[in-house]
């Protein structure tokens, strides 16, 4: 009999399994502000972990659980960090690679404990003892699947549901320049495991809440385009959440207006965070790269899809980013 043919999985891979089999108190953790791939990736990891014998398996993360993934098993052991009692032999990112910008306390990862990273973001600075990075991958989540493969660890239907959330939104449902042959072989093994696709899509993706709604319509109203059309940009206030009945969780995706816009190749989303700090996030068309301009503001991102967070009120904010991108990008915001 032919024997099955079998993509070989990166070594760093197996290095991310065997340092699970090692781990005895394990802390799962993502980024600040999670969206679905981060959200599903943490959980389909602490079933992994558990079925390679981890004995404990916390999972936590610094901002709560967006409502719209809160119907994934499980999602309610997600914990926040008040919570948590360390100290962890092992600490697991995913979908983030730096204790910092998952928003936890430095001094959870000791000179003991064993840092381990699974995730699809460009890396400058590696600084993890173990690590499954790669950023052509389109979600950390792919990653995650392909370790349940690699360990021989079968997809039940929870773990199914929790890497299509993370697989369908980090690429816009298959429609972003990130969505490989890979992405929907990963997604076939997925609907194999009898997921419900219409059901998924329908909660994550489709339904909006009346306050995002709202926020749109502010959103909508406030956006500007540049002289030549190739940038547009909004802001979105702190007040505007009340005056929406919005979440913080609601702006995300809202950029996507921006973007979709005819001629626009650089879309720009303000969101104040207090009165020093602003958040910006970027999406651009190939022409442009958004981690650029992300990373030059201490963020970071994807080529297309980036974000940062600026240590200045939002006018200020603004004014330091369109300085940037006259003087160094000859762009005319
Ligand atoms: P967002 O604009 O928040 O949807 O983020 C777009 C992409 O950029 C996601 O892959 C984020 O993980 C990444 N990103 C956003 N903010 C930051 C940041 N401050 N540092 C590093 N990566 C970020
Ligand atoms: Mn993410
Ligand atoms: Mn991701």
């Amino acid at each position: 009999m032919k024997s099955k043919t079998k993509t070989a999985l990166p070594r760093e891979a197996g290095a991310v399994l065997d340092a699970l089999r090692g781990a005895s108190r394990l802390l799962i953790t993502s980024h600040v502000n999670p969206d679905g791939d981060a959200v599903g990736s943490v959980l389909a990891l602490a079933t992994l972990a558990r079925s390679l014998g981890v004995q404990s398996v916390t999972c936590c993360m610094q901002d709560p659980v967006p409502r719209v993934y809160e119907w994934l098993a499980e999602s309610g052991y997600i914990e926040p960090p008040g919570r948590l009692h360390g100290p962890f032999d092992t600490v697991l990112i995913a979908d983030a690679n730096s204790i910092s910008r998952t928003g936890l306390a430095a001094s959870l990862v000791t000179q003991e404990s064993c840092l381990v990273v699974v995730d699809h973001h460009i890396v400058e600075q590696p600084d993890w003892h173990v690590g499954f990075v790669d950023p052509s991958y389109a979600a950390t989540g792919e990653m995650v699947a392909e370790l349940f493969e690699a360990a021989g660890v079968p997809l039940t239907h929870e773990v199914a549901e929790c890497l299509y959330v993370a697989i369908s939104t980090d690429t816009g449902s298959f429609r972003y320049a990130n969505t490989t042959a890979r992405s929907h072989r990963i997604a076939a093994r997925l609907v194999d495991a009898g997921i419900n696709i219409r059901d998924i899509t329908s909660k994550v993706i489709d339904l909006m809440s009346l306050g995002k709604f709202q926020l749109l319509r502010i959103l909508l109203d406030r956006a500007e385009l540049s002289k030549d059309g190739s940038i547009a940009h909004a802001a979105i206030l702190d007040k505007d959440l009340s005056t929406a009945g919005a979440l913080s969780e609601d702006v995300d995706g809202l950029i996507n207006y921006l973007r979709n816009l005819e001629g626009v190749q650089l879309a720009i989303l303000f969101r104040e965070a207090g009165a020093t700090s602003t958040k910006v996030s970027f999406r651009s068309q190939p022409e442009i790269n958004s981690s650029e301009i992300a990373r030059h503001f201490g963020g970071g991102g994807h080529a297309m899809a980036a974000g940062a967070t600026l240590p200045w009120p939002l006018d200020e904010a603004k004014s330091m980013l369109f300085h940037y991108l006259r003087q160094t990008l000859r762009m005319q915001p």
